[in-house]
């Protein structure tokens, strides 16, 4: 029996490639928590893909909290940096190891993340943090720079093939202000709820979809 792994989803189409891949090794449940997405229709497009995905291949997954506030509360400060720059680490921290938690919860000894497949994420900087998210919760992160070898151009065929959304921005309001060329700095059309630390949407835990 294949040892049970707790795989972090960005989003789905970077969920194609890493899901077969670490599917040779692992029994692979996915976990996409992502409360970075702006806006919230955007974060139901992607999730929506996530669906589909989920279903075209038969992976079990789950939602996590979507929760702006706590993510607005976590990156405040760094409102100005480019995509790639301070804000983003912490952005990733928050991501894995809330699936570390839960990884840990459920009694699985390996997580991962989906994050490397992205051209512009750097393994070099999200692998670290995963080691010392294992380290911390008693698990143990299997790292990778899942874009290489033709992992970007494997996941977009599979996302083609399965009719995936393959969004144009990375995913927060600061991605997304630097696509259309407005200034940084722009806030949420709510800015009481982001920072409010309010648990959009699923409040009560996870859910799992099977
Ligand atoms: S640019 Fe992407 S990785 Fe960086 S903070 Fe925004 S959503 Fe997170």
């Amino acid at each position: 029996m294949k040892p049970q792994l707790l795989l972090h989803i960005c989003c789905a189409p970077c969920a194609t490639h890493v899901v077969e891949l670490l599917g040779l090794d692992f029994e692979v449940y996915g976990f996409f928590y992502n409360p970075n997405i702006h806006p919230e229709e955007e974060y139901r497009r992607r999730l929506e893909a996530m669906r589909r995905h989920g279903k075209a291949v038969g992976l079990k997954w789950e939602e996590g909290p979507y929760e702006p506030g706590r993510w607005f509360s976590f990156v405040e400060g760094y409102e100005e940096e480019p995509e790639g720059g301070a804000r983003c680490p912490i952005c990733y921290r928050l991501r894995l190891e809330e699936a570390a938690r839960r990884a840990a919860e459920v009694g699985f000894g390996y997580f991962a993340t989906t994050l490397t497949v992205g051209p512009t994420k750097k393994a070099g900087v999200i692998n670290p943090i995963g080691r010392e998210l294992g380290f911390k919760y008693g698990l143990t992160f299997v790292g990778g720079d899942f874009k290489k070898e033709d992992g970007f151009k494997h996941s977009v065929r599979l996302s083609r093939k399965f009719g995936l959304y393959r969004q144009d921005y990375c995913g927060c309001i600061f991605s997304l202000n630097g696509l259309s060329g407005r200034s940084a700095g722009v806030r949420p059309a709510n800015p009481d709820l982001a920072r409010s630390g309010a648990r959009v949407g699923h409040s009560l835990g996870f859910h799992l979809f099977l």
